[in-house]
């Protein structure tokens, strides 16, 4: 038997032996239910609540609450690689909206992945992002969306972990952490990806990375995420419901919501 049928057979026991929960609520059947599956279709933009200075366009695919809290934490520091589907699509899908705002005709869509430091890339055993990006570009390619990865920054290195610190500590402790390398796909659309965004310090650094370069000057650089945390006033919500509403993306969000919440799918 060649590799690729151990590979589907390994996959097929896998399904068979390992207990299946949702990893947003805990029911048993899927690796996200339905119901949770919904939360990460719901794109909005992201508006941190001290908005900082030079904060990106960011479109998030669900809120960083209820059941995608728990979701997230599962795929990120729990091991549960295989959430990156479910993820992935959700990402694909903020990053649909955010380039369906732009106005003009529709540009090929470079996405760079924001670096994790190196203490939480040891710690982890994987780059978690790096594998949201990838399937989020393989959902992007299938919804005919031209995309491709860039990996235009790097991490200097000095910046601590942000857990528990204020949104003007992180941003001191962000300060001049990324750098650009590599050249920049001629005519595309940069757009920062990452898990979530919370006080939005990490995205504000990371396109003043990027915009600091003269080559990328005069293109403007958007961001998606998976999830962000929410804003409390309903009425800032409905009118930023409003706006990101696109053709594109409602095609794709009927698709993500297919794809999030099969029952044990094995594609
Ligand atoms: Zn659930």
């Amino acid at each position: 038997m060649g590799r690729p049928g151990i590979a589907a057979l390994a996959g097929v026991l896998a399904e068979l032996v390992l207990p299946r929960s949702c990893a947003g609520c805990g029911i048993p059947g899927s690796m996200l239910c339905p119901r949770c599956a919904a939360q990460l279709a719901d794109p909005r933009t992201a508006s941190p609540r001290r908005f900082p200075w030079g904060f990106p366009p960011t479109v998030a695919a669900g809120a960083y609450a209820g059941p995608v809290r728990p979701a997230v934490i599962a795929f990120k520091e729990r091991g549960r690689a295989e959430l990156a589907r479910p993820l992935g699509a959700a990402l694909a899908l903020a990053v649909a909206v955010v380039v369906s705002a732009v106005p003009g005709p529709p540009r090929p869509v470079a996405l760079v992945p924001v670096p994790s430091s190196r203490e939480a890339l040891r710690s982890r055993g994987r780059d978690h992002v790096r594998e949201l990006t990838a399937r989020a570009l393989a959902e992007l390619a299938a919804a005919g969306v031209p995309a491709s990865e860039a990996r235009l920054l790097v991490r200097r290195g000095r910046a601590q972990d942000s857990a528990g610190l204020s949104a003007a500590q992180r941003r001191a402790n962000l300060a001049g952490t990324f750098q650009r390398s590599g050249g920049v796909p001629s005519g595309a659309l940069l757009v920062l990806v990452d898990d979530v965004v919370t006080t939005g310090a990490t995205l504000t650094e990371a396109a003043a990375a990027l915009g600091a370069d003269a080559s990328c000057t005069g293109r403007p650089v958007l961001a998606a995420v998976v999830a962000a945390t929410p804003r409390a006033d309903p009425e800032h919500r409905r009118m930023q419901e409003s706006r990101v509403a696109g053709v594109r993306s409602e095609n794709l969000r009927r698709r993500s919501v297919h794809r999030l919440s099969g029952p044990g799918r094995s594609d």
